[in-house]
């Protein structure tokens, strides 16, 4: 049997990054630095319910879109309060 190199990968971050221009485009006043961005969707990642897949390296994604769709009204929700929380309270200074 080759040697092929899976991994397992929780979907719902990918979901989450790619939501998350759209989300911050709609608050302009939440800082956009990579620390906030990380706080952010790290927040909104333990809001959400883990998507994990087992993958093979090079594997193409063809499920993304469909759980896009489908969590799309949760992700949103979940991406608005972390960024409400982290402009309340960011890890840096203002
Ligand atoms: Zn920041």
């Amino acid at each position: 049997m080759p040697e092929t190199k899976c991994f397992v990968k929780n979907y719902m971050e990918d979901v989450v990054w790619s939501f998350l221009p759209n989300v911050l485009a709609k608050y302009p006043e939440a800082c956009d630095c990579p620390i906030c961005k990380h706080d952010v969707v790290a927040i909104a990642l333990n809001q959400l319910p883990p998507r994990y897949v087992a993958r093979e390296q090079g594997e193409i994604y063809t499920k993304l879109n469909t759980l896009e769709i489908q969590y799309r009204a949760d992700v949103y929700a979940a991406l608005t309060k972390a960024i409400m929380m982290v402009s309340e309270n960011p890890r840096h200074d203002a």
